[in-house]
């Protein structure tokens, strides 16, 4: 018995030498996701927050920093949504300059 278990190690090695090529093809499938979404997420964090999101504003009639309408402060934006930076709760954003819902 101690001496078949490497045998049938190497014979199942062998034997499913194809299934682990697609767990190979799999993994790197995996790792290259996990690269594009880490970079996606550093560049939002880093490049996509320092700038101010400008948007028109209606009453104003020009583009201005929109900030929340909660605590009038910058806001972060996301694919769906937009988070205060102040207090960090999602909010909706207000012209900076007549306080007036953009959108
Ligand atoms: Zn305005
Ligand atoms: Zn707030």
């Amino acid at each position: 018995m101690i001496i078949n278990i490497p045998l049938i190690l190497i014979f199942q090695m062998n034997g499913e030498d194809s299934f682990e090529g697609i767990c190979y093809y799999l993994l790197v499938l995996i790792i290259i996701l996990v690269i594009l979404y880490i970079g996606l997420y550093l560049y939002q964090r880093f490049v996509g927050s320092k700038k101010t999101p400008q948007h028109i504003c209606n009453y104003c009639g020009r583009m201005v920093d929109a900030v929340s309408d909660c605590c009038y402060a910058p806001v972060e934006e996301f694919f769906l949504y937009r988070k205060c930076r102040l207090c960090g709760k999602r909010c909706a954003v207000v012209c900076k300059n007549c306080k007036r819902k953009i959108f």
